[in-house]
């Protein structure tokens, strides 16, 4: 069974933001959206693996869609985790179209498309270091030895697969998504031996499940991008521009003329993906370009935020992703 839902990858939502508060003719603004449409080719090849794990569920398999945990300070990802009392199997879903050829010779992974051909990291390297570190994650915490096992599933429906070594041993390892829950029940076969408890693998799951956490990227760094060239203001939602105006009730767009009595929290949203976790009253008139104190402070508690320190010192720390799970209106000016 499915364990936890699959999450919409954080580092999209963060690069919407970056987006919309980058001026139009920003000189990363091509780079941010090549790496956005990387990261939802790779969710669109997790849900479809996804959607072929199914058939498994009501069987003894624990399926956790992207786990995200800590081992030695350093955070690692896992794509897909298949948990059972006598193994544990990792699988690396890929979209890719094209034709895909592994060359065992100088074990590389090539696409050709149009006539263009790319390397591309090889999945069964990824698969595998994943596998190692998730190994001593078990081992920090006393899980009995699982035995690994890995595949490569390829989601594209016009996906073609080829290799330049027919009995090559990891052929076997790769293969096109429609033929992956078959491939784990003769997984299950070979690995009849039950080396956890049903307590050990339900106490297991909860540790997995209590330990995955959710990334926090710093796009700023990341794209080397200073707070100073973000827009600040507050976003009309039906004209996209920044131009809301304070009325006495309610925010009006000076463009359009449309009004909102919301159009500060997605702003403060932004603040919170891009600059920081943390607010105080002058950061947000500053960010919302407004002058009243006591309608920052009004808007600041219209997120999920609890305060520390007190008076001018005051400061608001907003309580995690809940917000973004909601589905916030995440406007894109492309
Ligand atoms: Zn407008």
């Amino acid at each position: 069974m499915f364990v936890k839902k699959r999450e919409f990858p954080h580092e999209v939502v963060v690069r919407n933001a970056l987006l919309r508060r980058l001026p139009m003719n920003h000189k990363k603004r091509e780079l941010i959206r090549a790496d956005n449409a990387k990261d939802i080719a790779g969710y669109r090849g997790e849900r479809t693996l996804d959607y072929y794990l199914k058939p498994l569920s009501n069987q003894n398999f624990t399926i956790f869609p992207n786990l995200r945990l800590i081992l030695n300070e350093q955070a690692f990802q896992i794509d897909t985790l298949i948990l059972t009392r006598s193994f544990f199997l990792l699988i690396e879903a890929k979209d890719i179209t094209g034709t895909l050829t592994f060359d065992s010779i100088f074990d590389q992974f090539t696409r050709t498309d149009r006539d263009v051909e790319t390397r591309y990291k090889h999945p069964i390297t990824q698969v595998k270091r994943q596998g190692a570190l998730l190994k001593s994650w078990f081992q920090r915490y006393g899980t009995p030895p699982l035995p690994f096992n890995y595949l490569a599933a390829f989601t594209n429906p016009t996906t073609i697969l080829k290799t330049n070594s027919i009995d090559h041993p990891e052929n076997k390892n790769i293969l096109l998504v429609e033929n992956v829950s078959h491939r784990i029940l003769e997984l299950k076969k070979a690995n009849k031996l039950d080396i956890m408890s049903t307590s050990e693998h339900r106490k297991l799951t909860s540790k997995l499940l209590q330990s995955h956490t959710n990334a926090a990227p710093n796009m700023l760094q990341e794209y080397n991008i200073s707070p100073q060239e973000l827009i600040t203001g507050v976003q009309c939602e039906k004209c996209s521009s920044f131009t809301m105006k304070e009325m006495e009730r309610s925010w009006e767009c000076s463009v359009c003329h449309h009004r909102s009595l919301t159009a500060h929290k997605p702003a403060l949203l932004d603040y919170f993906l891009l600059i920081s976790p943390t607010i105080t009253n002058a950061e947000c008139r500053e960010f919302l370009k407004i002058t009243s104190r006591h309608k920052a402070k009004r808007y600041i508690q219209s997120m999920e935020v609890t305060a520390s320190g007190s008076k001018k010192g005051q400061r608001y720390h907003w309580r995690g992703y809940k917000q973004v799970k909601s589905g916030l209106p995440l406007l894109s000016r492309d």
